[in-house]
């Protein structure tokens, strides 16, 4: 059984990202520009069986979906036994991964077999000169066979996520709807966030919810909003043919009062909200032997004191601009999409 606790603003305890690592085989503008980066030490990379035991100790107090991502999990080796490990806590309704799918083709079987129950790829184009120039990646072909795959083993639901970002991608909203109407995925667009890592994010660059909806009806017509589970990020709406998407507008219309999620990054840091400025070391107790209760215990006392409600507070900065400076996310990985999990 699961006790089901609150924070401040009566939010439970849902959901849980697990970055299973802050490495990246891809270096997206808007996520990690630089070539290199102050990594986190090995030795502090939690092992399969910690992360495991943390999720036991998480679902004890309500969460029941669980989202692998990263980094690029691909690049963990061995995902699929972690995925065994997790998959079999019947509390884990919901098992799912985000990938940037350069590694999915060659792994897609293994997770399925293993428990994983859904997968989201990002794709924000579909010109692989784009994807060269923007995440310094010649690899589109591979992300395209992943995406293949994975429907071939069987992942049904699958999803793809696409930062939208003007001059960039803007003028492909169409196409990535039909591509991924043709594969029977759905896309879900993602406004640009000011989040860590994003050192060169400006409020020109971001497109809303509104304007992606202006195009998309300009092309499709009418688009009709769809009454959707208040726990996830996206709105998701449909067109006259039947065809569903979704919007994430995090930096526009951000979600924090029904926001039920929480992450923990490889090293055991347990963040209570993408944007906030601290987290709280869960591998020292986790390695000194503490218990699951006290463990419990631990998170239960930071989840009942949680007032974050950080995309609504960048909503109120004057003349708002990159979260972070190159050197503070040096000074403090911690700080970084990267390592946070997106
Ligand atoms: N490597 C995996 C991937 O590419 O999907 C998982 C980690 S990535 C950090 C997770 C998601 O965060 C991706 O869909 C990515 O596009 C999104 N993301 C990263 N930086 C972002 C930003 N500045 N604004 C909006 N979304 C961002």
């Amino acid at each position: 059984m699961s006790e089901l606790i609150r924070d401040t603003l009566g939010r439970p305890l849902g959901s849980l990202r697990v970055s299973v690592t802050d490495r990246c085989n891809m270096r997206c503008r808007y996520c990690m520009p630089e070539d290199d980066y102050v990594w986190l030490p090995r030795a502090s990379i939690l092992t399969f069986e910690e992360i495991a035991r943390l999720v036991g100790v998480f679902a004890g107090l309500g969460v029941d979906k669980v989202r692998l991502t990263g980094g690029e999990p691909l690049l963990r080796h061995d995902l699929p036994t972690l995925v065994a490990l997790i998959a079999r806590d019947a509390r884990i309704t919901d098992l799912a991964m985000t990938t940037n799918g350069l590694l999915l083709a060659t792994q897609a079987a293994a997770l399925r077999a293993a428990g994983l129950a859904r997968v989201t790829v990002s794709l924000d184009t579909l010109r692989p000169e784009r994807m060269l120039a923007f995440a310094k990646s010649p690899r589109h072909a591979d992300v395209l066979e992943g995406i293949a795959v994975a429907r071939q083993v069987g992942f049904e639901k699958l999803k793809l996520n696409s930062v939208v970002i003007r001059g960039f991608n803007d003028d492909e909203l169409v196409d990535l709807i039909e591509f991924a109407r043709a594969r029977d995925a759905e896309v879900r667009f993602i406004e640009y966030m000011d989040v860590g890592g994003a050192t060169r994010w400006s409020m020109d660059q971001v497109v809303s919810q509104r304007e992606m909806l202006a195009t998309l009806e300009q092309h499709f017509g009418a688009i009709q909003p769809l009454s959707d589970d208040s726990r996830a990020p996206a709105e998701r709406f449909r067109l006259s043919d039947g065809t569903t998407f979704g919007i994430i507008a995090s930096t526009t219309a951000p979600f924090c009062r029904s926001c039920d999620r929480s992450r923990v990054t490889a090293d055991g840091t347990w963040l209570l909200c993408l944007y906030a400025e601290h987290g709280v070391d869960l591998r020292d107790p986790l390695r000194r032997g503490a218990t699951d209760e006290e463990l419990a215990a631990l998170i239960r006392d930071g989840w009942q004191g949680r007032t974050d409600r950080g995309a609504e507070m960048r909503l109120g900065v004057q003349e708002r601009s990159a979260l972070y400076r190159l050197e503070s996310l040096r000074a403090d990985p911690h700080r970084e999409m990267h390592t946070r999990g997106g």
